[in-house]
């Protein structure tokens, strides 16, 4: 397992820990006993990790024979790359040969202008969690055999000039479901794009050919984005312009990556290379090159999500088991878990489990005492028999608040799991007026059904009915005009699956 910062045995450790203190804890929780904990843990207050880690003993004497549930997390391995001087050299050699072949074409005007960067990845339109990414590495500063990142730390590696923007969470099925998008910096001409290449690599060693694009800027400074996905790259050729936040490709891991992450390098109009960031350990350059304030640390919750089991890593490549789900049956087992970039010591994350009727069911709080890059906890619960309706799993973090409906419904104690590598989003938008929308990705094509219920089963209408490929992402508009205000259920049939979402008008 890697860890950034060479802080990976006590990380590992502290991980392990937290999953062994968890499991005890709620390895008997039923909902009332839920509650009950939640409150021993408010009252912990900041300490709840201390609390958790002396709770175990005393919960196993007080209540032995409870349902069984199973808590965790934890962070994971984060992806990196590793260019030679001999890669570098060449990529060197054939950007200076495209910009000489442009230049004779006038493709390339240089204007003296000063060329300020935008963030270089975007979500995919169908995606609705706050951000699906986290930084792994920055460009080492250090000349030497050491390591030292702008702000005089040490996320990056030896000889590292780029900087490293990850998927975080799910990062295998975020690149199949074309969820992040690689988009321009700055606008500019692409210079180059190299694609054809091996897409799902996991390792730094065997294939230096990745899919990239280039970008040369008006004052002369050039953009790199690699490791991207194959046949995600921009139809536009090379020569012709982009705009700022333009699409460029998808996140991949081609080349020597060892998953899925944006390689993003620049270089300035005399060919120096450039650390977009302004700290004090940046010899490069002295101020920052981003448009707008990017810190060193950039905490936040990247997702929530509601699971009935919880989510299982695979073996890299093979994209990660989620078991999403968002309408649960009375009584049954509800999985929440929240998932974070950069989580720092001392930072503490509330959390809320809140009625239809607005009032909060559960809560409790949670403080971090390791710094993870990425991040992820998940609880377990049984869901109580009502009241039913659309719940929400809430959580605060660095003063934000986000949250993720789901609903408690009898609709729900026929549905199966969504396969996986399958994806069925909720709908959107969630309150809707007009119309709601819901997009598919199927691992194979398939007969699919898909139909309107409203909270009596009643069906209301068909949204489609047909076959469904196997490539690309599905999205479907449902008319909403001429329904009543109420929770909706949309039920999505396939040949191995069923899955509802639910939406409310
Ligand atoms: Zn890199």
């Amino acid at each position: 397992m890697y860890y950034k910062g060479g802080g990976s045995k006590l990380r590992n450790h502290t991980t392990q820990v937290q999953k062994r203190a968890r499991k005890y804890i709620y390895f008997e929780c039923g909902a009332s006993f839920a509650r009950f904990l939640k409150g021993i843990l408010s009252v912990c207050d900041s300490l709840a990790l201390v609390c958790m880690r002396s709770l175990p003993l005393i919960i196993l004497m007080l209540l032995p024979t409870l349902l069984p549930a199973q808590d965790g997390g934890g962070s994971l391995a984060l992806p990196e790359d590793h260019l030679t001087t001999g890669d570098y050299a060449r990529i060197h050699a054939d950007l200076a040969n495209q910009t000489r072949l442009l230049t004779q074409q006038g493709l390339l005007l240089q204007k003296n202008e000063v060329v300020s960067l935008g963030w270089p990845i975007r979500m995919a339109a169908h995606l609705s969690d706050p951000a699906l990414y986290g930084i792994s590495n920055f460009v080492d500063q250090d000349q030497t055999t050491g390591i030292r990142d702008f702000n005089c730390g040490s996320r990056t590696y030896d000889g590292h000039n780029g900087t490293d923007i990850f998927l975080w969470p799910f990062q295998w099925l975020m690149m199949d479901q074309n969820s992040v998008e690689v988009v321009a910096a700055a606008p500019g001409v692409i210079l180059q794009k190299v694609d054809g290449n091996y897409d799902r690599r996991c390792d730094w060693t065997t294939d230096p050919n990745w899919n990239a694009v280039f970008i040369r800027h008006s004052d002369g400074s050039t953009t790199w984005y690699g490791h991207l996905k194959r046949g995600s790259l921009t139809s536009k050729a090379i020569g012709q312009s982009v705009a700022q936040g333009e699409y460029l490709g998808l996140v991949g891991s081609s080349g020597k990556s060892t998953g899925p992450h944006l390689h993003f390098e620049v270089y300035d109009p005399a060919g120096k290379l450039i650390d977009p960031y302004a700290g004090s350990c940046n010899s490069l350059n002295a101020s920052s090159w981003w448009s707008g304030n990017k810190t060193y640390y950039d905490s936040g919750i990247n997702a929530l999500r509601l699971h009935s089991k919880p989510p299982v890593f695979n073996t890299c490549p093979t994209p990660e088991s989620t078991f999403d789900k968002t309408i649960f049956a009375p009584g049954s087992q509800l999985i929440t878990a929240a998932y974070f970039r950069d989580q720092q010591v001392g930072q503490n994350v509330s959390y809320r489990l809140i009625q239809p009727n607005g009032s909060t069911w559960l809560s409790w709080s949670q403080t971090m005492n390791t710094y993870y890059p990425a991040s992820y906890w998940y609880w377990t619960y049984s869901l109580p028999t009502s009241p039913t309706g659309m719940w929400r799993f809430e959580a605060t973090y660095q003063g934000k608040t986000v949250f993720k409906a789901f609903t408690l419904s009898a609709i729900a104690s026929t549905d199966d799991e969504i396969p996986d590598q399958s994806y069925v989003s909720a709908l959107y938008p969630s309150p809707f007026t007009s119309k709601t929308s819901l997009d598919l990705h199927l691992n194979k094509p398939q007969k699919v059904s898909a139909v309107l219920y409203n909270t009596l089963g009643q069906s209301i209408k068909t949204v489609f009915e047909g076959v469904v490929p196997a490539t690309g992402m599905v999205h479907w508009t449902i008319d909403t005009s001429d329904l009543a205000r109420g929770v909706y259920f949309v039920r999505v049939q396939g040949e191995d699956f069923a899955i509802t979402r639910s939406a409310v008008k």
